[in-house]
């Protein structure tokens, strides 16, 4: 690929000595499980997002699960969340043994849609988990005021937003609390599989350590039946090198989202992606929607432009999610923005002449005038 999707070597490399020297000291003392880079870690990224507690744990999928169960959901409950997410979002949900009840999502920024929310409640909610998809928040003060009157938690899924604001608050503290993942390819990445929730309340804080902690506070105390789900010492080091580089990078991404959408501005067929009003977005991804996107991925890739889609199927019409009878046009907003997004390579690395070559090659593929500018670029 001429341009990848993301590039994460580019950003391993900017913090590669400093990660090296902490690595060493982590092998050296072998402190490889809740060594003293997780706590520091913590409280940086805490810190980060202005919330009183953070806890580190394995992954996304966990910080959601945890989440979950420390605000109180349970086997036979329904938890709402929007169809069109990565699959995490509904499997923390379906692993308590509860119920992810799907809603669709607005037709501008594909988020979740707050009146569809209000539709779905019942008597057995426990739970709305808004997500904060491609790096935008999602519409958090209508969500959290109808949660407020059903006396219901909100659950952030902050994974794809970590620095991104909506009126000033941080993702990942406006909700009673919130799961992020540092998937390598997120906007804070680990070298492997790391997560944390983080809350201002400390009941859902400590819950969420005892549980991620074999259910224990103190070693071979075990006062629930828990889970092995730890932030290792390994990823918090390189965690804490990214972390202090992650408001720069974010406004790297920022500046080429707003280059994307200069440079398409006026190209017939392609609708660009724009920030809702009051949100401060990190664009963990750039996605456009075009027509004939299968056909234009394709040149795409065949021009060595690493495009991508998130996500090809609304959960609903995956086959895991089969058994909740929710067939075709059950969610239209999703599933018509399904067959036509398309994510453009972005990263905080990403160069004018990588960006060139990705405009270029999509102006080439789309039908339909083209400006002059991308006409004489050829
Ligand atoms: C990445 C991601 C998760 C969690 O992923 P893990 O791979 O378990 O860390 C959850 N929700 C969304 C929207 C994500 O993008």
């Amino acid at each position: 690929m001429r341009v990848p999707l993301v590039d994460i070597a580019a950003q391993h490399r900017e913090v590669a000595e400093e990660v090296d020297a902490g690595l060493r000291e982590v092998l050296a003392t072998a402190a490889f499980i809740g060594g003293p880079a997780v706590a520091k870690f913590e409280a940086e990224y805490a810190a980060f997002v202005n919330a009183a507690h953070c806890v580190g744990v394995a992954n996304g999928t966990d910080a959601l699960e945890l989440a979950l169960r420390a605000v109180g959901v349970t086997t036979g409950g329904e938890v709402v969340l929007p169809a069109n997410t990565f699959i995490a979002t509904a499997e923390a949900v379906s692993r308590i043994g509860a119920r992810p009840v799907l809603v669709d999502v607005d037709e501008d920024h594909l988020l979740i849609d707050p009146a569809a929310v209000e539709r779905a409640l019942t008597t057995r909610t426990q739970a709305v988990v808004p997500v904060h998809l491609f790096g935008q928040v999602a519409p958090m003060e209508a969500v959290t005021a109808l949660a407020a009157q059903a006396g219901l938690p909100v659950v952030e899924d902050a994974a794809q937003a970590q620095g991104a604001r909506q009126l000033g608050r941080a993702a990942g503290h406006i909700g009673a609390a919130a799961a992020t993942s540092f998937y390598p390819g997120k906007n804070l990445g680990a070298a492997g599989d790391a997560g944390a929730v983080t809350t201002d309340d400390p009941t859902i804080a400590d819950r969420v350590r005892v549980l991620a902690a074999h259910g224990s506070r103190t070693k071979y105390d075990h006062e629930v039946v828990g889970f092995n789900s730890r932030l290792d010492t390994v990823q918090a080091v390189v965690l804490r090198a990214k972390l202090t580089r992650l408001e720069r990078w974010n406004g790297r991404r920022r500046a080429a989202a707003q280059r994307y959408t200069s440079l398409l501005a006026g190209t017939a067929g392609v609708r660009t992606p724009a920030s809702a009003p009051g949100n401060e977005d990190v664009w963990h991804l750039y996605v456009v929607r075009v027509a004939d996107r299968d056909r234009i991925l394709g040149e795409l890739q065949g021009a060595g432009v690493g495009a991508g889609i998130h996500y090809p199927t609304p959960l609903h019409l995956t086959r895991a999610y089969s058994h909740l009878g929710l067939g075709p046009g059950s969610f239209p907003v999703a599933e018509r923005a399904a067959g036509a997004i398309l994510s453009l390579p972005l990263y905080p690395h990403l160069t004018d002449e990588q960006q060139d070559l990705v405009v270029a090659a999509l102006q080439s593929a789309v039908p339909g005038p083209r400006p002059a500018m991308a006409r004489a670029r050829g």
